[in-house]
């Protein structure tokens, strides 16, 4: 199970996307129908459904799915369960989803569901319940060639094995292709659940790389958030080498200035039904605040989004931030960061390592032919790197930061897209 949001200011993420999308649509010479377009999600289905709980009640829960645009290809994207999961929210992940797969190339479009719920407080059973009747709900939009859910924050494969089953019951044969992100025994794909986390130490180390910093035990980097993108992050950097000296989630932060041994912490949480670091002794206990302002080379939020604002953004004093997260930095703290001449690596370059994998079990399903793990590995290598260059190609070309090209980047695919296909009727 994913690590939960950790206090978030109330900020718009739509209203965060749509900047991100002014600011980046401005470069580009595409017809005003064609950027106005692009601003909209095609197409949102609300729907209000009953469960029955444990103790023989019914409560009603409210979810979403929202198809944000098809142009490229069936619409991708995860489904997340929290309890301040809103329209908006889930229109802004749905658009960072096309941005993402156009950035990295893939044959998609961009989605996102979620559920009004706190996955730590149902049981199993009625998590599968509540997953089983949420899917029959969206199952009218999603199918292995229209729309593929995904694990998101508060969903995991067991999630996603519910939403295949429940899918594969109605139309009365299996298929597998209709979600990734599965368990392995059912068709997921080797190396997807430690993908994003992966992808995102593929993209720090290679803009360290490209910095001449090349000795990871020189480098110290901080992990805000314990769920699946900040800890398998934490343990693919501490495998190759880097010093992870502070990690965090909703129990707390956990400093330990000489690193942190992440095979320790992974033992330590795996043992706890969530996953959460609570009782982790090793280290010292930092607030978040702290934790993003502490001295480090490389801070990576990989939490949830509004981590970084203008209120937090001056205390930064890491050179590089890495967004493991969906949407950590607003606009204003980008602006204070980029002033700073602080490295963002944006979210839909960082953590396109999830959906990359995500597109590899989807071909590996339709095709019935599994890769083994290196495979998977160095096809999700080669997508990330040619798409980090492209990024800073066009940041060189347009005298941009690496936000502002990599969606200059993805908007440009989707326009020429558009425009190539027509606009029916
Ligand atoms: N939820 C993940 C993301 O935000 C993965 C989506 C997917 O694999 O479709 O990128």
């Amino acid at each position: 199970m994913a690590v939960q949001a950790q206090a978030t200011e109330h900020i718009n993420p739509y209203k965060v996307a749509l900047q991100q999308y002014d600011r980046a649509v401005a470069y580009l010479d595409l017809p005003a129908g064609i950027k106005a377009f692009l601003r909209y999600p095609k197409r949102e289905l609300s729907v209000n459904f009953p469960v029955r709980m444990d103790n023989g009640d019914i409560q009603i829960f409210s979810g979403y799915r929202v198809h944000h645009n098809t142009v490229l290809g069936p619409s991708k994207g995860g489904i997340r369960y929290a309890p301040n999961v809103d329209l908006d929210e889930v229109r802004a992940l749905a658009m960072w989803m096309t941005w993402k797969c156009a950035l990295v190339n893939l044959p998609y479009g961009g989605a996102k569901g979620g559920v009004i719920c706190d996955p730590y407080k149902l049981s199993q059973n009625e998590l599968e319940r509540l997953t089983r009747r949420y899917a029959a709900e969206i199952s009218i939009i999603i199918s292995p060639h229209s729309d593929i859910p995904a694990p998101d924050m508060g969903t995991n494969a067991q999630t996603m094995a519910w939403i295949m089953d429940t899918y594969s019951m109605t139309v009365g044969y299996s298929v597998p292709a209709v979600v990734t992100g599965k368990p392995l025994n059912i068709g997921g794909s080797e190396g997807r659940q430690e993908a994003t986390g992966r992808g995102v130490i593929i993209c720090m180390d290679e803009a360290l790389r490209r910095r001449g910093q090349d000795d990871p035990s020189k480098i110290r980097l901080v992990i805000q958030g314990f769920g699946n993108v900040g800890s398998w992050a934490a343990k693919h950097a501490y495998d190759l080498g880097y010093k992870v000296i502070a990690i965090s989630d909703i129990t707390g932060g956990y400093y330990n200035e000489k690193g942190l041994n992440i095979d320790d912490v992974m033992a330590h949480t795996a043992k706890n039904r969530h996953g959460l670091l609570e009782g982790y002794t090793e280290a010292d206990p930092i607030s978040n605040e702290e934790l993003l302002a502490l001295e480090c080379d490389v801070l990576a939020p990989c939490a949830t989004e509004n981590q970084i604002t203008e209120h937090n953004a001056h205390n930064i004093k890491a050179s590089m931030i890495v967004e493991g997260a969906n949407g950590p930095t607003t606009p204003e703290a980008d602006d204070i960061l980029n002033e700073k001449g602080v490295l963002i690596i944006p979210d839909i370059l960082a953590n396109a390592g999830g959906v990359t994998v995500s597109y590899f079990e989807w071909v590996q399903g339709l095709q019935s032919f599994f890769w083994d793990v290196e495979e998977v590995n160095r096809q999700l290598r080669r997508v990330l790197i040619k798409a980090f260059d492209e990024v800073v190609n066009t940041a060189e070309q347009y005298h941009v930061d690496m936000r502002t090209a990599a969606q200059i980047t993805a908007i440009k695919r989707v326009g020429d897209a558009t425009r190539t296909r027509g606009i029916y009727p």
